[in-house]
C-alpha cells in the first residue's frame, strides 16, 4: 500500500454523514412528538369550552402539553434527540462527553443519540451498578 494516509478520519464526521444522522434524529423526534400529538388531539376532542384563538400562547401551552403528556421514557428520548441535534448544531456531535475522543461512526449509526464512546459507556455503566 503505502499511499498517503487520510488523517481526516480520526473522528470528525463529514457533512454528508452529519446530514444523514440529523435526518434520522429529526425523524425520531417526529415519531416521539407525533405519538403525543395524537394523544393530545384526541383528548382535546373530549371537550373544551370552545377556545378558538390559537395564538402564540396557545402554541406555548400546546408545547407544554406535549411535554406533559410524554411519559418519562419518551421525555428522555426526546431530550436525548434534542441534545444530539444541539451537538450537531454546535459541532460537538460524535465526540465523547467523557473523554473527548471520537464516538465512532459505527456506534452512531446504531445509536445516533450516543453521547459516550464504548469504553466510557462501559465504564460509566459499571460505576452505576
Ligand atoms: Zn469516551
Amino acid at each position: 500500500m503505502g499511499g498517503k494516509s487520510v488523517h481526516k478520519d480520526s473522528g470528525a464526521l463529514d457533512k454528508k454523514t452529519l446530514t444523514r444522522l440529523k435526518k434520522i434524529l429529526l425523524k425520531e423526534r417526529e415519531e416521539i412528538v407525533g405519538e403525543v400529538r395524537q394523544t393530545y388531539e384526541s383528548s382535546k376532542e373530549m371537550g373544551q369550552d370552545g377556545i378558538q384563538d390559537i395564538g402564540d400562547e396557545a402554541a406555548n401551552i400546546y408545547n407544554k402539553q406535549i411535554l406533559l403528556s410524554l411519559n418519562e421514557n419518551e421525555r428522555k428520548r426526546l431530550q436525548e434527540v434534542d441534545e444530539s441535534l444541539d451537538r450537531i448544531a454546535n459541532g460537538t456531535y460524535g465526540i465523547c462527553d467523557e473523554c473527548g475522543g471520537p464516538i465512532g461512526l459505527k456506534r452512531l449509526e446504531v445509536r445516533p443519540v450516543a453521547k459516550y464512546c464504548v469504553p466510557c459507556l462501559t465504564k460509566l455503566e459499571k460505576d452505576k451498578s
